[in-house]
Parts: structure tokens; C-alpha cells; sequence
């Protein structure tokens, strides 16, 4: 008989029942140090008292009263992301896949709006993940994804990664702009190369195009600057956040210039929970947290020693490791034998991690997590690698 909780995850035999910090502990007590953070999204790790504070308070107080009124709680968050970013105006949602449907609509609303509606549609990228509602399955562009699920929404092209000739070969009369991950995660950790994203920005000048920055997984802090494009010192057109916002709680947004959100008049869009008090007050609790001073500096130092040590661990271990990559506290083991086994091998170790595309291993931590808690990590990659290496039981035999 089938499960009462639908069959479409494949879930680890692991239920915790509280966290602190980077830490997570199952009901009989075992603990794993959480170098996965729910897929990039725990930023202050868990149980962190100002979140959970403003969670619980905000919840007594009001936590729904809908878009039909006026909710302080999202003004001060949208403010306070207008003050620190290149956008000028911010829109709420509940997930990724629902800022990224309010980003394309927003692209394409744009066009309409200035005389080019027939330009609708989208230059994205090969290993890209936008989703999994109709429209971003589209975006997103995987046939293991699509299959199944009837016609593919119009719209979408999809060229390699890192590629400006082929960029700039694929638009035409119809496109509308450009959507990329600065990193992508889904796909394995992968960089865009800062000029690639100079590049882009350029071409979408050149072309009168709008440029569209996905940084669900990326952004929020999580490579060491607020956001990750500003590592190219490039600005977006819009981009969609989601995941490390609520550090938890669900909440997404969409970040546009006031060229683009000048078009989201009043019936264009819309959501009932999006920007409600009770999410808005955890998005700026998480803030409180990024924006200290600090902050930022110590999630790239942090990031920094990571890179530095596993770098030494794929030259320890060549047989099991080929490429250390990511920024920040976004990093991705490429491996040589199966991701899988190695994040399984982390599990055994006490580590909690996630699989990506082309054979990697994700660690995104919490940014909150202390150095001494990143030393034990490193302990624990370590022996892990060990357990995984292909000489391994010839090893223990002698
Ligand atoms: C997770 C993710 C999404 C989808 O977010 P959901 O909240 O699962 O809908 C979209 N884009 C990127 C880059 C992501 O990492």
C-alpha cells in the first residue's frame, strides 16, 4: 500500500527532532553536523534565538491578514533590501519557483509594456535549475523533469553555460532577456566566470534586453557578499531570491529596478500568503543577522579556510575527489566515484550533505557556523574520504 506521504522524494531514514546552531539531533539521539542546511536555506543554522524569537512573537501577534491591506512588517523588509541592493522596488511570494514565475512575468510584462510584446522569450542555460512548476520545469529545460508532464511551456532556449558566442547566436527578433544562477547549485555547484556575467549584462544593453539573475541558492549571503553577482560588479535588471531569506521560513522575493516593477500595477500579479507578517518578520530577523557588520567578511573568511583545507583534501584523496568549486560557503566536491556513496560516507561520518548535478557533493552550511564547528567538518570529510577510496578494503586487508 502507498505511503500517506507522497512517494515523490527519496528520503534518508533520518527524523530529526531539534537543532542548535549547525547541529542536528535525531529522537534517539544521534547528532550530525548539518553541512546541507535543508539545500542552502538554514542561513542561521537552527533554533537561532532572534529568529525564533521574531517567529513566535510575530505569530501572537498577527501572522495573515492578506494583500488587501497594508503590512509594515513587508515594507521594512522591501525597504531594507532597496537600501542594500541595486533594486528599487520588491515583490513577496512563498518559494523559488514562485519568484522566478514573477521574474518571467515581469521580463515579459516589461516588453509588452514598452512596445515589444513580441519579444517573450528567454535565453537560459544548460545544467540550470529554476523549479518545478510548469513554466519553470520549461526554464529549468531537463528532460528527466519534463517527461511526463505534457507540452513544454513556450519560451524558453537553452545554450551552454559560460558561453557568450552561443548567447548571442541564439537571440533573436523573440527574445525577451537572459535568466542565469551566478552559481548554479542544482547542476553542480558551477560558476558563472565573472566576465561571462560582464559579458551578459553588455550583450543585454547592446540588445535592449533585460538581464534576469536567479540567485534562490547563491544569494542571501551565502558566497560572502550579500549577493553573488556582486563579485562581477554587475547589476540585474531583476532577480528572484527565495531560500536563505526565511532561513527557513518559507519566503521568496522578486528584486527589480523601477524600469521593470513600474509595470506591476495593481491586478497584475498577485499571491495570497506572499509578504504575509509572519514571513516577513523571519526574513527580517534573518537580516538582522546578514547585515550586521561583519557579517559578510566572516562568511568569506569562513569560506576562505574551507576552500583552502578541502582543496587540500582533493589532492589527498585524487582517487576520490577530481575538483573542489563553488565561492563562499557554497562549495562542491566534483568526485570520482559516485556522489552518491560519498555523501553517504559523510552520513556515516555524522555529516549531513546534498548531491548535485555532475557527480558533486554540495556543502552549504549554515553562514552562522562557528569555526570550531567547520574543523570538525573538515575531520569528517576527511574519514569519509578515506572510507570511500577505491583502495580502501585492499588497505584494510593488509
Ligand atoms: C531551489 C531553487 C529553486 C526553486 O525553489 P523552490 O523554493 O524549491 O521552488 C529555483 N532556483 C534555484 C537556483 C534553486 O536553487
Amino acid at each position: 500500500m502507498i505511503a500517506a506521504l507522497m512517494p515523490n522524494y527519496n528520503r534518508a531514514d533520518l527524523a530529526f527532532e531539534r537543532g542548535e546552531g549547525a547541529w542536528l539531533w535525531t529522537a534517539d539521539g544521534r547528532r550530525f553536523l548539518d553541512f546541507g542546511a535543508g539545500i542552502a536555506t538554514s542561513s542561521l543554522g537552527h533554533g537561532h534565538p532572534g529568529l525564533t524569537r521574531a517567529i513566535a512573537e510575530q505569530a501572537a501577534r498577527v501572522m495573515h491578514v492578506s494583500n488587501l491591506y497594508r503590512v509594515p512588517q513587508a515594507e521594512k523588509l522591501a525597504q531594507r533590501l532597496v537600501d542594500t541592493t541595486f533594486a528599487d522596488s520588491v515583490f513577496f511570494c512563498n518559494s523559488g519557483a514562485e519568484a522566478n514565475e514573477g521574474m518571467v512575468k515581469m521580463m515579459r510584462k516589461t516588453m509588452s509594456e514598452t512596445g515589444r510584446g513580441e519579444r517573450y522569450r528567454f535565453i537560459c542555460f544548460e545544467g540550470a535549475f529554476h523549479g518545478r512548476t510548469l513554466g519553470m520545469l520549461a526554464a529549468t529545460g531537463n528532460a528527466k523533469y519534463l517527461k511526463g508532464f505534457g507540452p513544454e511551456c513556450a519560451g524558453f532556449d537553452h545554450v551552454p553555460f559560460n558561453n557568450l558566442n552561443a548567447v548571442r547566436a541564439a537571440i533573436t527578433a523573440e527574445t525577451a532577456g537572459i535568466i542565469i544562477e551566478p552559481i548554479q547549485g542544482e547542476g553542480g555547484i558551477r560558476p558563472a566566470q565573472l566576465q561571462f556575467l560582464r559579458d551578459l549584462r553588455a550583450t543585454c544593453d547592446e540588445y535592449g534586453l533585460l538581464l534576469g539573475l536567479d540567485e534562490i541558492q547563491c544569494g542571501v549571503g551565502r558566497t560572502g557578499k550579500l549577493f553573488a553577482h556582486q563579485w562581477a560588479g554587475i547589476t540585474p535588471d531583476v532577480m528572484s531570491v527565495a531560500k536563505g531569506i526565511g532561513g527557513g521560513f518559507p519566503l521568496g522575493a522578486v528584486l527589480a529596478t523601477e524600469a521593470v516593477a513600474r509595470h506591476m500595477q495593481p491586478g497584475t500579479h498577485g499571491t495570497t500568503f506572499g509578504g504575509n507578517p509572519l514571513a516577513c518578520a523571519a526574513g527580517n530577523a534573518v537580516l538582522d543577522v546578514i547585515l550586521e557588520p561583519g557579517f559578510l567578511d566572516g562568511v568569506a573568511r569562513k569560506g576562505q579556510r574551507l576552500w583552502d583545507a578541502l582543496g587540500a583534501v582533493v589532492r589527498e584523496f585524487p582517487d576520490v575527489f577530481e575538483e573542489l568549486r563553488g565561492a563562499g560557503l557554497m562549495l562542491g566536491l566534483k568526485c570520482r566515484v559516485p556522489a552518491g556513496d560519498v555523501n553517504n560516507a559523510l552520513m556515516a561520518e555524522g555529516m549531513l550533505a546534498v548531491t548535485a548535478g555532475e557527480n558533486v557533493v554540495r556543502l552549504v552550511p549554515p553562514l552562522v557556523i562557528s569555526e570550531d564547528d567547520i574543523g570538525q567538518g573538515l575531520d569528517m570529510v576527511r574519514r569519509a574520504a578515506r572510507r570511500c577510496q577505491p583502495s580502501a578494503s585492499k588497505v584494510a586487508a593488509k
